[in-house]
């Protein structure tokens, strides 16, 4: 059994991973500074004598032993990413920085959660991992996309000049229980407008797309990653059935039974027009593809806000 570090292990897909990291019997530290993270999420792994939780920083240096280091500490949501964008950037890079560091001295295995926004607004359908992508560095979103861009560069440097044994893990739109309600991603966005009677707010008209993944499909793609010796990446997980957003709205409100309406709000900038990943790189080394359709993982989703609201 292994002793795993998790950074943003108190977030919405950390606190996933960390629980079934314990079911499987491993030792898990979790680290977080709880920005979008929730102690409510880890709550009820607290008891567990496997588990531990430290309140810290990822842009200043931490030292533990380990042996295995999964490193998803940074905020996702363009609502959150976007509120202090320096620190978003900090983050990335610093705290990639030194979670490389840590690997290095240690002699662990590490895994970056990075992204399909490294594509950008992608020219190229569906997206494979040779693609280069198209990223606006100077716009709104670029904290995120080129902090995580950075994050995969430093990545394979360390590799390359320190022969550190790494994973990346790009990671496609992934939804389930214990997104935070005031998330502001879509997903979670359209279930609690739906669940409180307001209207559904599609950004401009809904005609752009992405392909949503369920929590659990995404949590064996990072340990299938992480186990692996195939290959150190990056592959693409995410679930390859693409959605228009206005046909995502129509789902929520069927599957809730809501009565709200759907209203059209201003297209943010920089907003990626399609998006949905080749997976043909997981199925290959890692045997992995998604099983959970929407139809099954958002009445989850809802269930999971209906207790929360
Ligand atoms: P989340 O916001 O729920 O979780 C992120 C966690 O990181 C939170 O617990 C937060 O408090 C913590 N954190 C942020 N900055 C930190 C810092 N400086 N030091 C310590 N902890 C910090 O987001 P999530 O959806 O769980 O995403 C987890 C990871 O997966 C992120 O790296 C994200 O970029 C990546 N990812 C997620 C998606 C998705 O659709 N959910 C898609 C692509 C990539
Ligand atoms: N979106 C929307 N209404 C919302 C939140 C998001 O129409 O209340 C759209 C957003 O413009 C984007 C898509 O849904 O086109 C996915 O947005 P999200 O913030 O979930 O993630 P992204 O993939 O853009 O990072």
């Amino acid at each position: 059994m292994k002793k795993i570090l998790v950074t943003g292990g108190a977030g919405f897909i950390g606190s996933h991973l960390c629980e079934t990291l314990l079911g499987r019997g491993h030792d898990v530290v979790c680290v977080d500074n709880f920005f979008t993270g929730a102690k409510e999420n880890i709550l009820h792994l607290r008891e567990n004598p496997h588990f531990e939780i430290i309140r810290h920083d990822l842009i200043n240096p931490i030292t533990l032993e380990v042996d295995e280091v999964y490193n998803l500490a940074c905020p996702a949501s363009p609502v959150h990413y976007q509120f202090n964008p320096v620190k978003t950037v900090k983050t990335n890079v610093m705290g990639t920085l030194n979670m490389l560091g840590l690997a290095k001295r240690v002699k662990a295995r590490i895994l970056q959660a990075s992204t399909s926004e490294v594509y950008g607004d992608p020219a190229v359908h569906p997206q494979k991992e040779t693609y280069w992508g198209n990223v606006n560095c100077i716009g709104p979103r670029g904290c995120y996309d080129e902090g995580k861009r950075v994050a995969e560069t430093l990545m394979m440097d360390y590799h390359r000049q320190h022969r550190v044994d790494i994973r990346i893990a790009r990671i496609f739109n992934t939804y389930g229980p214990r997104m935070a309600v005031n998330d502001g991603r879509v997903v979670s966005n359209f279930i609690v407008q739906a669940l409180r009677g307001e209207p559904l707010t599609v950004y401009g008209k809904g005609q752009q797309t992405r392909s949503f993944c369920f929590i659990s499909d995404m949590v064996g793609g990072l340990i299938a990653m992480m186990e692996q010796v195939e290959t150190i990446g990056p592959v693409n997980l995410g679930n390859p059935k693409e959605f228009t957003i206005l046909a995502l709205a129509e789902k929520v409100k069927a599957l809730t039974g809501s009565n709200s309406a759907i209203i059209f709000n201003p297209l943010p900038q920089d907003d990626p027009v399609q998006r949905k990943p080749d997976i043909t790189l997981a199925q290959k080394y890692l045997k992995w593809k998604p099983t959970v359709e929407v139809d099954e993982g958002l009445p989850q989703t809802i269930d999971y806000f209906r207790n929360r609201l």
